[in-house]
């Protein structure tokens, strides 16, 4: 997905750039070098999910602020980029030689521990006095004792290094896989998750199943009440989905106002008894604006439901899904349609 950098024609980098310049001075768009990675990415189109991002807050007139611009870098650029991969495997770098020191010093202490033991011996031989003998010896082993003690600390500090290191890896991992807005799964996510999911309803013979919701004329909900209030809206589709599907399903943003859930071990009557559940809940919810009180007008869902066939691609199966839902949406919304209607249709 990503164009390396050395592959590219200057002239090409060069006019990319310029334009990704321009656009940012247009807009008013701080020329940090995250921000240029956005925009140069952005105009080389060679990341699909940052151009339909960048479109969709385009057509919405959104500003590009600066947690705006923050959120594009780091959902789309530093995944890809392996910025915070670079800046971990620098801290990681730093821990190794750390500990290769520690390592390093502690064979030294038991070198010289073992060099006067054997001295001792050599002089208890040579008939010298014990007490003094057991003396030196105390004193060098009291002495290996205090660095010890002290490579014990250093090495905790650096274990709890280490631990900050792995929650952040986990965290920027978590970040590259979620929607910002609704915090469910991105696509990127969801292609990973439907690539297991295809690979084990194959091997294990067990039925695999998908949802795909959107929402009726939520273009005009927009244009009446305002894209913030449309935005709270998708996240309240979002928290119902999450809600009713069960923990090994997993649902994803599929692009826009469009989600999907992905449902390994369910057929296609279970998955539209779950769709069912879910069409029903929306269509129950009252929603109030949340400054004015005022109660808003019922939002209606449409949903497909298609179930994979043993050896199709995953996009065959989408695909029926999209149809089932576009069958449900050309029958009057708000309802569930499943691929087999669509057949008879
Ligand atoms: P239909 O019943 O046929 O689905 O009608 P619709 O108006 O919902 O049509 P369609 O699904 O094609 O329209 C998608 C609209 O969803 C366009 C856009 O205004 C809105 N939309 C897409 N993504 C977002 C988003 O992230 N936030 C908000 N607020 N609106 C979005
Ligand atoms: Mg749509
Ligand atoms: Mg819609």
């Amino acid at each position: 997905m990503d164009i390396s950098f050395d592959d590219l024609d200057f002239d090409y980098a060069a006019s990319i750039a310029e334009r990704a310049m321009r656009s940012m001075v247009e807009q008013r768009i701080p020329p940090t070098p995250s921000n240029f990675a956005v925009w140069f990415h952005y105009f080389a189109g060679d990341h699909d999910d940052l151009r339909n991002a960048v479109d969709l807050l385009i057509d919405h007139s959104r500003p590009f602020d600066a947690r705006t611009n923050q959120d594009l870098f780091e959902t789309y650029i530093a995944p890809n980029a392996g910025i915070v991969a670079l800046e971990t495997s620098e801290r990681l770098h730093a821990l190794m030689g750390a500990a290769k020191e520690f390592l390093a010093t502690a064979i030294a202490d038991n070198r010289s521990q073992m060099q006067a033991i054997s001295d001792v011996a050599d002089q208890s031989q040579a008939g010298v006095n014990p007490r003094a003998l057991v003396a030196q010896l105390m004193n060098e082993l009291a002495r290996a004792a205090t660095r010890a003690t002290r490579l014990e600390v250093g090495f905790a500090e650096k274990t709890r290094e280490l631990d900050v290191i792995r929650d952040s890896l986990s965290k920027s991992e978590e970040r590259a896989r979620t929607d910002t807005l609704t915090g469910l799964a991105n696509r990127r996510a969801l292609d990973e998750f439907l690539r297991k999911a295809q690979a084990n309803a194959m091997e294990q013979g067990t039925p695999l199943s998908v949802l795909m919701l959107d929402i009726d004329h939520f273009k005009t909900f927009n244009d009446n009440f305002g894209h913030g209030v449309g935005d709270q809206v998708l996240r309240l589709m979002a928290n119902v989905l999450r809600e009713k599907v069960r923990d090994i399903d997993l649902p994803a943003r599929y692009g826009g106002e469009e989600l999907i859930a992905v449902m390994p071990d369910a057929d296609l009557a279970a998955c539209a008894a779950i769709a069912e559940r879910i069409r029903r809940s929306i269509a129950e919810c009252t929603i109030t604006r949340r400054s004015t009180g005022e109660v808003l007008p019922n939002i209606s869902i449409s949903i497909g439901v298609a179930q994979f066939r043993t050896g199709e691609p995953i996009a065959d199966l989408i695909e029926r899904g999209d149809r089932a839902l576009y069958l449900a949406k050309g029958r009057g919304r708000n309802r569930v349609v499943t691929e087999r209607e669509l057949d008879r249709a």
